[in-house]
């Protein structure tokens, strides 16, 4: 059996050819090393970078928004370099990874920790399948940053003072249970290596996930989900050894006919800067698959010019705009979550305004374990009561699975149904038997 130690990364060359931009930025700020050491995690560091800025009530603000909050900070200088600090309550980047606790709104009713149940869908720790035949590796439980709206803040990144998080056992011991799990489940033939993020993996930990997958007959795609070209790209190009792994996995796969591709997370054109397209272009030109993957934030990129930008400068970078989720409900955001209706707008804005295959898909990962559905694909959807139905009759056929409006973007009337737990109920099967009725009319 193949272990991790079987492969390391002293077989890589470490030629890895430049482009002139990444040549230029040798310095400190460009180096990927730096960063990590320089990453901020508390809001004393966050006072210092602020410098004149840091008005004490909004650090203040700051403080109970961290307390309220699922997720630890943590924020790369090459992250806080692209705020806007002059606009620092609407900025997109901010919002994103610095939480203040006058912005954060009660959670709606139905929101729950792990609301995409995936521990319920986890076979062995550390591997989530939920689909017939892909699965989705969680690799580590750490990320250059930490986003306020993770899906996983109930295992990614360090306890905050609302959440412990399930802390699972050392990669090396789940690693030989989850090879052996794929290796037994020959239907299998796609994998997602997440977390966590692939970008906090050592070059040879990275190397050896990737090898080992590849030994595998059964698979023949395997992604590696990261937020580091966003967060971090100077890793890149910096940091020969850790590309070098990637693209050693991704020529090893192409030679035996596996595809392997690597998919980013960015949200915000404005975190497209001269380092990513140095690091795209490196990746792009050593043959790596990109695809992007975002979230609809409210006061991020829930404006129609915004993401046709966004899609746009990644189709530029051969990125290809893969999917826009709408965010999962999870504690302390929901202020930043759009309503179905919004997101249909944004995807019909966007549709039409470049090639097909860069036009991302907008998809509600549905609570409840449902997956991924087209965000227009509901069987029935209120969008005064604020609740759309759908169905996964590939997933789990006997099921319906409900997705909540924020309520803030609901009428006071709505509002107060849904805090009531007697009418809350009523929406909710109302909404169900109008599902019922659709869908058996079809
Ligand atoms: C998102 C996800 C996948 C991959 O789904 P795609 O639609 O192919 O991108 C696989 N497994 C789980 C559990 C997921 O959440
Ligand atoms: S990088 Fe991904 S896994 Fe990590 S906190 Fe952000 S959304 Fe969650």
């Amino acid at each position: 059996m193949t272990t991790l130690t079987d492969y390391t990364v002293a077989s890589v060359s470490s030629e890895v050819p430049m482009s002139s931009i990444a040549r230029e930025m040798r310095n400190e700020f460009a180096d990927a090393a730096w960063q990590e050491r320089h990453a901020v995690t508390r809001v004393d560091q966050l006072c210092e970078w602020m410098g004149g800025n840091a008005d004490g009530s909004l650090m203040r603000d700051i403080e109970l928004g961290l307390a309220r909050a699922p997720m630890a900070m943590r924020i790369t200088p090459y992250v806080l370099n692209l705020i806007d600090w002059s606009n620092f309550l609407q900025d997109p980047i901010r919002k994103q990874f610095i939480p203040v606790g006058s912005e954060i709104l009660p959670s709606h009713p139905l929101l729950k920790m792990d609301s995409l149940h995936e521990r319920e869908s986890s076979p062995v720790d550390g591997l989530v399948h939920r689909y017939q035949d892909k699965a989705l590796l969680l690799a580590t439980d750490r990320c250059p940053v930490y986003c306020r709206f993770c899906t996983r803040s109930y295992s990614v990144g360090l306890d905050t003072s609302s959440v412990s998080k399930k802390r699972p056992p050392p990669f090396q011991s789940r690693w030989d249970t989850i090879l052996a799990y794929l290796r037994a489940t020959p239907v299998i033939v796609d994998v997602v290596v997440s977390g966590g993020d692939c970008f906090r993996l050592k070059p040879s930990r990275l190397l050896a996930v990737g090898m080992t997958l590849l030994s595998i007959p059964s698979i023949r795609r395997v992604r590696f989900a990261t937020k580091g070209l966003a967060v971090l790209p100077m890793k890149v190009t910096s940091d020969h050894e850790w590309t070098d792994a990637l693209v050693k996995i991704s020529d090893a796969g192409r030679n035996q006919g596996v595809e392997i591709s690597f998919h980013t997370h960015f949200n915000h054109p404005g975190e497209i800067t001269d380092y990513t397209i140095a690091a795209a272009e490196l990746l792009f030109k050593r043959g790596i698959r990109m695809r992007n993957q975002s979230v609809l934030m409210a006061g991020v990129n829930d404006d129609p010019e915004v993401m046709k930008q966004l899609v746009k400068k990644l189709s530029d970078l051969h990125i290809q705009p893969y999917y826009v989720y709408t965010c999962d409900p999870v504690a302390g955001i929901e202020h930043m979550r759009c309503s179905v209706k919004q997101a249909c707008q944004i995807e019909k804005a966007v549709r039409g305004i470049t090639a097909g295959y860069n036009t991302p898909l907008f998809i509600v990962d549905t609570p409840g374990g449902g997956g991924k559905r087209d965000v227009h694909s509901f069987e029935h959807y209120d969008s005064q009561a604020g609740i759309a139905v759908y169905r996964a009759p590939s997933v789990r056929p006997d099921q319906l699975f409900i997705y909540p409006d924020p309520l803030q973007s609901l009428s006071s009337d709505a509002q107060a149904a849904w805090l009531d737990p007697q009418r809350a109920n009523h929406i909710l099967s109302d909404a169900v038997e109008a599902a019922r009725e659709k869908s058996m009319a079809v």
